[in-house]
């Protein structure tokens, strides 16, 4: 008997053993089409994740063999569990912000969504730089199709669009409203499955029976004609039907370009709000907020100092919250407003050097990993040479840190690469502009750290 893992590798061992077992009890065709690609996600609550590739293997798997499925776990965990089919993304696999759940393949009741817990209205923090949003969002989730629709909110990353789709969600599902949220990157996935499965009008229905829809991100679509085109057709249907829609992307309708002008005007005539980047006040109120669970009250200078250094967006307020606690809980040192400053500019300078590297590994085409390892095409070679040079200039790394950072290549090594660099710059203007766009790719990738801005 297996206890109730509620980590992933205890999931995953769990349903490994299910799949062996339901190998030898369903069709070989169904066993390949249906489970070979799933994988157990997660056990909790007595619920058992499992993560399957599309919608479609989820609703299959849900009405067809959710009973031998639930049997099958429940023999072996040795307890009662309820069986949840997920659409396996990099979201979920992650953070886990969302699952979606099926009914169980009892009924044929349309797909339940579960929201994450953590983004409620509750736990927003409001100030002037998102007030109009969060009252827009509270109203559509208190009066769903009766006042903004569609509410289109629009901001940089990391400013809380999706903190407040999940809220809505909430409240409108307690209120017992079929909610349904979807990211552009997951509809524009499902929506070219179902081109290839032939079944775009069963995708398209998929979203009729649901009150609020809370599209996520649209501007994944702006370069896919097709899927816009299914996008526009969803909204009008919904739409017709005084159902809501909220949408969030990171630009205004306005700047949405591809979009037809019909569709421009349908978004343009509900609400249009934006969130800006909180001010410093507000910065420290959400820190204030967050730091109840996190840290003491007696850190208050510490959270001016973060609020102070960390300015972009809400996402890296907290990631900066999170480091500084896990530092102190691992050192057992307390965190000063002396430690702060210290540990943040090293957190700061290690986040730049992954990002630098990335994008210098976008640029070329290349995975950060191709950068590092040992590849040695003329490519590759060159890719590594920028980095290098950006490093050195950008956050003055030492030739041996620069080194560790590509994977232990040695102090020559390194410094023959930044010599060819400077060298070539000085007479080679296309590769000066590659690396001043490559710098601007970092610096408008970047939060908080303008060490680029100087070079
Ligand atoms: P976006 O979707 O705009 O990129 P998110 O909603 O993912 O941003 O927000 C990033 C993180 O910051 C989330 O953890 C969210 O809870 C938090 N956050 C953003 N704005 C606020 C706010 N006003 N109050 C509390 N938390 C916030
Ligand atoms: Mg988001």
């Amino acid at each position: 008997m297996v206890g109730n893992g509620d980590k992933l590798e205890p999931a995953k061992e769990i349903w490994n053993r299910a799949l062996g077992k339901l190998q030898i009890q369903v069709s070989k065709a169904n066993y390949t089409t249906w489970l070979s690609n799933s994988q157990g996600l997660s056990c909790q609550d007595s619920i058992f994740v499992v993560s399957v590739p599309n919608i479609f293997v989820a609703e299959w798997l849900s009405k067809r063999l959710y009973p031998l499925v639930r049997k099958t776990l429940v023999d072996i965990m040795g307890k009662d569990v309820d069986v949840q089919f997920v659409v396996h993304n990099r979201e979920q696999l992650s953070a886990s912000p969302l699952a979606k759940q099926t009914d169980g393949g009892t009924s044929s009741k349309a797909t339940q969504y579960r929201f994450n817990p953590r983004y409620t209205f509750d736990n927003f923090v409001v100030s002037d730089s998102n007030r109009l949003a969060y009252a827009a969002a509270v109203e559509v989730a208190e009066n769903p199709g009766s006042s903004y629709n569609p509410l289109f909110i629009h901001s940089s990353t990391g400013q809380g669009k999706t903190h407040l789709l999940h809220a809505i969600g909430q409240l409108t599902t307690n209120n017992g409203l079929q909610a349904a949220y979807i990211t552009g990157e997951q509809f524009a996935n499902e929506f070219v499955l179902a081109v290839r499965a032939n079944q775009v009008d069963k995708f398209r229905s998929k979203f009729r029976s649901i009150h609020i829809l809370l599209f996520d991100d649209v501007h994944f679509l702006i370069d896919k004609k097709q899927t816009l085109q299914c996008f526009f057709h969803t909204f009008n249907e919904l739409y017709s039907n005084n159902r809501q829609i909220v949408i969030t992307t990171d630009r205004a309708p306005k700047d949405m370009h591809p979009l037809s002008s019909k569709l421009k005007s349908r978004l343009e005539g509900g609400l249009v709000v934006d969130i800006q980047p909180p001010d410093f006040e507000t910065r420290l109120n959400i820190l204030r907020a967050k730091a109840e669970t996190t840290m003491t009250s007696e850190l208050e200078g510490v959270l001016h100092i973060v609020a102070e250094k960390v300015c972009e967006n809400v996402r890296q307020l907290e990631g900066a919250l999170v480091y500084l606690t896990a530092q102190a809980k691992l050192s057992g040192t307390k965190i000063t407003p002396e430690t702060v400053n210290k540990l943040l500019t090293s957190t700061t300078r290690k986040q730049d050097i992954k990002l630098l590297l990335q994008v210098v590994a976008d640029h070329f085409s290349l995975s950060a990993e191709e950068l590092i390892n040992k590849k040695r095409d003329r490519k590759t070679t060159l890719a590594r040479h920028v980095a290098i040079y950006l490093m050195r200039e950008g956050h003055n790394c030492s030739l041996t840190e620069i080194g560790k950072e590509l994977g232990g290549r040695n102090h020559a090594t390194i410094l023959h690469g930044y010599e060819k660099m400077a060298g070539e710059l000085s007479i080679n203007p296309n590769l000066a502009n590659q690396i001043a766009e490559i710098k601007e790719k970092i610096n408008s990738q970047k939060g908080y750290s303008k060490a680029y801005q100087t070079i």
